[in-house]
């Protein structure tokens, strides 16, 4: 029997154990944390009882991965909840702008004229859903197997958001385009960021913008359960510093960043072949706050209540203005913030009584501030009322997920910055960028493609790698 074995149990290396260990591979897992999990934990972080997402907490890029189809985690005990709306993006005087589960309604709700603007920016990539999302979930680089479809996908990846919401003449489109296409983690002026946007906007309408049921970790709970099932073993509290360290296997899966995999190898890379990886730059990180409140928050616009995910940071240029500061090593007095409050649909999440929420906005990598009187000041301009409900509130800088988890280098959240080449070639430019110059290792963290999210594709397309060329799979 063949044997893997792989160092970092977050989603990508879970998956890839799975899919190995479901192939009739011997796979152990080794993971620095108490618990697997890396990104996708779930944890009782403020009071006993009440469930926080600690990083990742809604999944549009779950709900259409391809591995975890595949790995049929429904049957593993993972549900996802979906709200009556994927997506809010909260505008001043109590009106939003809104991604509906349908196109249709999305657009219904925008001036007549941008609506069919919206349409024809995602309209095509509906049409062809399958293929495009197949595209996006591999090396970007690699040749497509839907010509059409990376076309369709290509000719929108293009554009930089600022460039995209100057098509539209009302603020609701280019605050959406905006707040979707703050997930690139880069200037809203730079190429890609509006294709970035347009796409994760279109996952909102072809598959949702769900949460798990009892909170990520159940994504984690079922991939460990694949692994077990099939004979795999996970074993937590062991770093891994030193490639020597591991016991003889066919093969090595890193889930963890290029600079981990440089130390880990030590004088087997040479340094002409450990200069990509060492040159590999890392991007923002978040200040992260979670609450328990006593009741549901009081958003002004009646849609930011039915909906899980809310984008805070008002129109395209005040969002634009944030991530711009970003980029310049600050962050705005009014920063663009990302909000989950998983407990308008589960109910597991907290006890009678009591909600979540869960909110970031981007700092600089490694920035020590504590910025959560900025992001709550976002909640008094679209929540105002909303202090009254604060049960108890935990923070969590840059540094603070840095100490987290190993493989966020200055508490990067993406797997490594997207801007230029990198979202691309990502850990660099190769046919094959899962595969490392020593034999037998591979890289398949969220540094290399499709890049960041939990959907465990990164993990996934690695294992198919060793499968491919071990022979044991075509
Ligand atoms: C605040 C925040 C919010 C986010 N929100 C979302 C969201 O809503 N939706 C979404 O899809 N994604 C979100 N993400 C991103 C998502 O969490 C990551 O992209 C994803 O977890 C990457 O998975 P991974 O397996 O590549 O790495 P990780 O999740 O980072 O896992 C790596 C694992 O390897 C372990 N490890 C590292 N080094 C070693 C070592 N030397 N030895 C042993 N073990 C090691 C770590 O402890 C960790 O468990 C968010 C991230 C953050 C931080």
């Amino acid at each position: 029997m063949r044997n893997a074995v792989v160092v970092g149990a977050g989603p990508n290396g879970l998956t890839a154990a799975a899919r190995l260990a479901r192939e009739g591979w011997d796979v152990t897992v080794y993971e620095s944390a108490p618990t697997p999990g890396g990104g996708s934990r779930t944890a009782e972080l403020i009071e006993p009882g009440v469930r926080h997402d600690v990083c990742a907490a809604v999944h549009p890029s779950g709900a259409a991965s391809a591995a975890f189809a595949s790995l049929q985690l429904e049957r593993h005990g993972l549900t996802w909840l979906h709200p009556e709306i994927p997506l809010v993006h909260p505008l001043d005087g109590g009106r939003a702008a809104v991604l509906h589960r349908s196109l249709d309604d999305t657009v219904a709700a925008m001036p007549a004229a941008d609506g069919r603007r919206w349409r024809r920016l995602v309209a095509p990539i509906l049409h062809r859903f399958e293929a495009v999302n197949a595209f996006t979930q591999g090396p970007l680089l690699a040749w497509p197997d839907d010509l059409v479809a990376a076309t369709v996908f290509g000719v929108r990846g293009l554009w930089p958001a600022s460039l995209l919401q100057s098509m539209f003449r009302g603020d609701e489109a280019p605050a959406l385009l905006a707040g979707l296409s703050a997930h690139s983690c880069l200037p809203l002026d730079r190429p890609f960021t509006g294709g970035l946007g347009v796409m994760i906007g279109a996952l909102g309408h072809a598959v949702g913008w769900p949460v798990a049921a009892g909170g990520s970790q159940a994504i984690v709970d079922a991939l460990g359960s694949v692994i077990r099932q099939h004979g795999g073993r996970i074993i937590t509290d062991h770093t891994v510093l030193d490639l020597r360290e591991l016991p003889p296997a066919d093969a090595v899966l890193l889930d963890v960043s290029p600079k981990q995999f440089v130390s880990m190898a030590g004088n087997r890379l040479d340094g002409r072949a450990a200069r990509p990886y060492r040159r590999f730059r890392y991007g923002w990180s978040a200040c992260k706050v979670d609450y328990v409140l006593s009741g549901p928050m009081p958003w002004l616009s009646p849609e930011a209540r039915r909906t899980v995910t809310l984008h805070l940071g008002g129109t395209f240029d005040e969002v634009a203005a944030s991530e711009a500061a970003v980029q310049r090593g600050n962050v705005h007095s009014a920063p663009f913030v990302l909000v989950a409050q998983a407990s308008v649909v589960d109910p597991s999440r907290a006890p009678d009584g009591r909600h979540t929420l869960w909110a970031y906005c981007h700092v600089p990598n490694a920035s020590p501030l504590d910025v959560s009187d900025r992001i709550e000041s976002q909640f008094d301009r679209f929540a105002p009322g909303w202090r009254d409900l604060v049960v108890g509130r935990s923070v969590r800088t840059a540094p603070a997920f840095a100490a987290y988890n190993p493989s966020a280098i200055g508490g990067d959240f993406a797997g490594g910055s997207m801007a230029g080449r990198q979202l691309l070639a990502r850990p660099k430019l190769a046919v094959d960028p899962y595969r490392t110059p020593i034999d037998g290792v591979w890289l398949c963290s969220a540094s290399t493609p499709p890049g960041a999210a939990v959907h465990g594709m990164c993990g996934w397309n690695a294992a198919g790698r060793v499968l491919q060329t071990s022979g044991s799979y075509t």
